[in-house]
Parts: structure tokens; sequence; C-alpha cells
């Protein structure tokens, strides 16, 4: 492996070279969404200027383009999550869709009343609602793998609550409000020695660790193009193919059928069984570019260059008199959750915009794992491969200044 240039990566990335209230901008807001590199924003306006048509449907020279563009995309997904065949990759809107799609589709199958499903307490809302929802739907009941103070799952517990109702565990691989890297393989053994399938939330590890779905064995792996620095409003999820065979549909509509009569529809076969309706064929192109820059990049050598810069950033918090670090897992990625008693988040954000840094302060979605700590919001700068030293030392000499009264 060639070692990280990031100087080399930051020159792709035009939204990082721009001023903001008069200081060079230093995005640290990466656990909501990423910058995109120049290649994904033309590999997007190429499509929209050139090979525009539906896909699918007509056998003229732009639709097959756009088809055959919107294919390769899917090859890349399963490329870029390992797994078999391209079929077991379901395009949709971005994790958030996924898992509704996930507990919509297992739950209508699998899942009543009284059943019980496994969540833990540091998921993102969008890991939590949707089986709520199902929950009411269903009569099922949710139970909650504990966290300890650092922001580590207790397994222990999560061994405890297994039991011969648990349907389906969900949980994410990466915290995207402290960081912490779950267990997962370790969780997937143990929910598949109870028979029981796995969903994992993969937001927040795709953009910073290798993943691979097979060697994880993992049931279902979701993930969103906006946080692997490809566009809004794409997503996969990948499902076994056993699954995706047994499961029903999730939308009805155009694309996921074979036959249509009143008296009753054929389903087409996985994925498109998932894919009701036009899909968002420019994200797809706008993804596979992104994960073809990722592939080139390396994402091994993005993995160790983004560990090294999380240990530096962390010592170099540790100097802000009072700073309280929220989530300080032994394993983490990207995410460096703070509070400082006595000063408001919103003031701590608004300091460091001020100075062009742009971090996020709040809930993060993920109001229980917050609560964990006493707590309604933080503020989290959170990293990417293109963020720097320089980056870390100015927010660090930022926060130092920042007024107190
Ligand atoms: N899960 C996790 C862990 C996340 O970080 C996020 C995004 N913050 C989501 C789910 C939801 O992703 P999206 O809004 O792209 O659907």
């Amino acid at each position: 492996l060639s070692a990280f240039d990031v100087s080399s990566v930051r020159a792709d990335f035009p939204a990082l070279h721009q001023e903001v209230n008069g200081h060079p901008l230093i995005f640290l807001d990466n656990a909501a969404t990423t910058q995109k590199p120049q290649a994904v924003i033309d590999a997007t306006s190429h499509f929209y200027a050139k090979d525009n048509s539906n896909i699918h449907r007509a056998a003229y020279a732009l639709a097959e383009r756009a088809t055959a563009a919107f294919e390769s995309g899917r090859e890349k997904v399963r490329e870029f999550l390992g797994a078999a065949d391209k079929h077991e990759i379901i395009f949709v809107r971005g994790t958030t869709e996924g898992i509704n799609l996930v507990a919509q589709t297992y739950g209508r199958k699998h899942i009543g009343q009284g059943d019980e499903i496994i969540l833990t307490e540091l998921e993102h809302h969008a890991n939590i609602v949707p089986w709520q929802l199902l929950a009411e739907q269903t009569g099922a009941v949710i139970k909650v793998i504990p966290i300890n103070d650092r922001g580590e799952l207790i397994l222990d517990e999560f061994v405890r609550l297994l039991g011969p109702k648990t349907k389906i565990v969900s949980v994410a691989h990466v915290s995207n409000s402290l960081g912490t890297v779950n267990p997962v393989e370790t969780i997937i053994q143990i929910a598949h020695g109870r028979g029981v399938p796995v969903l994992v939330d993969g937001a927040q590890s795709t953009p910073h660790l290798p993943v691979n779905v097979q060697a994880l064995d993992a049931d279902f792996y979701v993930f969103s193009g906006h946080k692997v620095f490809g566009p809004t409003g794409i997503g996969a999820v990948y499902g076994k193919t056993q699954w995706l065979e047994t499961l029903p549909p999730y939308q009805g509509g155009g694309h996921m059928i074979r036959d249509v009569r009143f008296e009753k529809t054929v389903f087409q076969h996985p994925p498109e069984k998932f894919e009701a309706g036009t899909p968002d064929i420019a994200g797809v192109v706008g993804l596979g570019s992104a994960i073809d820059y990722l592939f080139k990049v390396g994402i091994p050598s993005i993995a160790a260059y983004e560990h090294s810069l999380l240990e530096y950033a962390t010592s170099a918090l540790s100097t802000i008199p009072g700073l309280q670090p929220i989530g300080t897992a032994t394993n983490k990625a990207s995410v460096l959750s703070f509070v400082i008693p006595g000063i408001p988040n919103e003031n701590i954000a608004k300091h460091l915009d001020r100075h062009g840094i742009a971090v996020r302060a709040g809930h993060h979605c993920a109001l229980p794992a917050i609560r964990h700590f006493g707590l309604e919001s933080s503020v989290r700068p959170s990293l990417a491969f293109y963020n720097t030293r320089e980056d870390v030392d100015t927010l660090v000499s930022v926060l130092h200044r920042l007024p107190r009264k």
C-alpha cells in the first residue's frame, strides 16, 4: 500500500477549498454528511448531460447506457460490501429507508404478537423508530442491549436478552454519536447460534472501515451514499439471497412486477422485487463513482490514516480545560463527542463556525445514547480522510479561545 497522501485527496474535494466567515473551511461534520470529490460531481452531471433516460424499459441507446450505468453501480456496491452476488443489493434512498424496508418486509413475514426485537442503547433513531412502528403493528416487544460508561455494548446483557422469542437483532456497526465500533462479528455469531438473523446499520462504518458482509455473515447490511462521499438520496440494502427470495415486497409499483392482472400480480426476482418505481439513477451513478474513488484511495489506508488522526485529536482535545469526552470506547472511528460543563453546546458550535469550523451540536438523532451520559446534546466533531492534523490543531486552538464567563 502506498502511503496515504492527504494533500492530494484534499485537492479532489472542491467544497473544502472555500472560506467561511473569513477563515478557510474546516469541515468536521462528516458523521452528518460528507463532501463530494470532483469525480462524483462529474459522473452525476455527465449522466444528466448525456445518458439521461429511464432504465430497464426501452431498447434505444440512451436507455441502454442508463441501464448499464445503473447496473454497474449495483456491481460496485456489491464489491464495496463484499457481497457474493449483485442481486443481493437493493437500492433505496438511504440507511433510513433501508432499515424501514427490512423492518416492514421481514417483520410482515416473521414477527408477531409477543416476539422480540433486540436493538442497542446507542442506535440512531433510524434504527429505533422503524422497529417501534413494526412493534405497534404486530404487538412485538423491543429489548435493548445497554452500554457501559465508555459507550461500549455490554455483551453479557445481549446474551441474557436473546431468547426463544427473539426474531431479529438490529445493531449499528459504528455509533454516530459516540464513535464506538461495535463487535458486530461476535454479535452475529452469538445471534446465529440461536438461529436469529442480524441487520447491521452501516451508515457510519462504510465511510471509515473496510466492510465485508460475507466475512461478517450479516443477514442485512444497510448504508447511505451521502456518508461515503456520494450523492444524497441514494443508499443500499444488502440482504442474503435466502432472505430476499422469501420476503414480501416493500412497496408496490412499476419495475417490481413480472405480470399484473387485477386478480393477481407476479413479482420480479430480487432485487427488482424491492425496487418499485423509477429509482435515483443519477444517484446510483454518483454512488458508483464514489466507490471507485474510495477503492482508488484505498479503504485500508483510509482506515489506518483516520485511526491515527483520531488518536491525535483525542489527545489534543484533552488539553481543553473542563472538556469531557462522551464515548471513550477502546475501539472507535471518526467521532469526538464532548461537552464543556458551563458552556452551552450551541455556543461552542457557533464560536467554531465564526472561525470556519463546521461541527454539529445536538442530540445527533441518538437521544438514548446521549441520555445515557445524563445529557440532551453534545458537540460532535467527526473526521473523514480529508481532514488533517492542522484541522485538529486549529480546532483545539479555537476551543482554547472559547469565551467563558
Ligand atoms: N444510522 C446511523 C448510524 C447514522 O449515522 C445515520 C445518519 N446520521 C442514519 C442511520 C440515517 O441515515 P440517513 O439519514 O442517510 O438515512
